[in-house]
């Protein structure tokens, strides 16, 4: 079979964007967020043979929110192994990201790992687990990734904090349940600088690769999970990764993926590629409306989703 001309697919999807409106708004909740040029778009695709296929503001930094949430359930694991289990869930929620309500009536354990009440539990996990949580966890972000210069975003974390209130909401409510073990400001700290990172399309291409190569980052050869722990990261990436948008992301695009409110997706074809794209506005539930556009044809055109 021959290679797909990934290149010419982009521009195929680009030329047929052009007649799409612009619509959504960026994220204003966190201030730092609100000052992104809403017109950006971005897409970097990198292959598990290492061919990349780029468009755009491919090189663009920006604010991988909860993207990022993929990196801390991946420590986790590694750390609590399946008793992670005992702590958050593994079902789609079905509502917002920040949502309250589930939480109370479900006993402070959060449906999913990436919820933000699931991704508050996981930081309270690494903070038990972890001598130096903020340093290891970047260190572990930095060797997995193969991308030594990842650094916190003390700005964007400062902007979260401040107006942080669901959050708080969120942790307070579930050390009232018992299911947070540590200092409600110590965990948070740890939340908000894991989701202020900031990285190109191309250098999360190359950071969620692994999740394409059965646990292997191909760029640098080391092996990051196992492979059953990477079929269940894309599996809850599949069921959960979009929030109360799950099922619409499975249905459009069919492919595990993540998405974060400054406008990033990163989805992954596991046996094939693993791609980024980014477009901050979002949709009603803090989805990228453009990067989901793109990747629903990605998946159209080259007839290749997991389904
Ligand atoms: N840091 C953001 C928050 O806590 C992450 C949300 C997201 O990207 N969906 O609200």
């Amino acid at each position: 079979m021959s290679a797909i001309d990934y290149q010419a697919i982009f521009n195929e999807i680009i030329n047929d964007l052009d007649e799409i409106d612009e619509v959504g708004e960026v994220a204003t909740y966190i201030p730092e967020l609100a000052n992104v040029d809403p017109n950006k778009l971005g897409m970097h695709l990198t292959t598990v043979t290492n061919q990349h296929f780029a468009y755009g503001d491919a090189d663009e930094a920006f604010s991988i929110q909860s993207i990022a949430k993929v990196w801390s359930l991946t420590l986790a694991l590694k750390h609590l192994g399946a008793d992670t289990w005992q702590r958050v869930g593994v079902e789609p929620s079905g509502t917002a990201f920040n949502s309250l309500v589930q939480l109370e009536y479900e006993m402070g354990i959060p449906r999913n790992p990436f919820i933000n009440a699931g991704a508050i539990v996981v930081c309270d996990i690494l903070v038990s687990c972890l001598k130096n949580p903020k340093e290891d966890l970047l260190d572990f972000i930095r060797t997995s990734s193969g991308i030594p210069s990842i650094e916190y975003c003390p700005v964007i974390a400062e902007s979260e904090v401040k107006t942080g209130h669901r959050n708080y909401a969120l942790a307070h409510m579930m050390k009232g349940f018992g299911n947070i073990h540590n200092d409600v400001d110590c965990v948070l700290d740890l939340y908000f600088s894991l989701c202020s990172i900031k990285l190109t399309c191309k250098q999360l291409a190359q950071a969620f690769l692994f999740l394409g190569a059965g646990g292997v980052n191909p760029a640098t050869q080391q092996q990051v999970i196992t492979p059953k722990r990477t079929k269940r990261i894309n599996s809850i990436m599949q069921m959960c990764g979009f929030y109360d948008e799950a099922g619409e992301f499975a249905f459009k695009v069919g492919l595990p993926g993540k998405s974060g409110v400054g406008g990033g997706i990163v989805a992954v074809h596991p046996g094939k590629y693993c791609i980024a794209v980014f477009s901050p506005r979002l949709n009603a539930s803090g989805n990228s409306v453009k990067a989901m556009k793109v990747l629903e044809a990605l998946t159209s055109k080259t007839e290749l989703s997991i389904f």
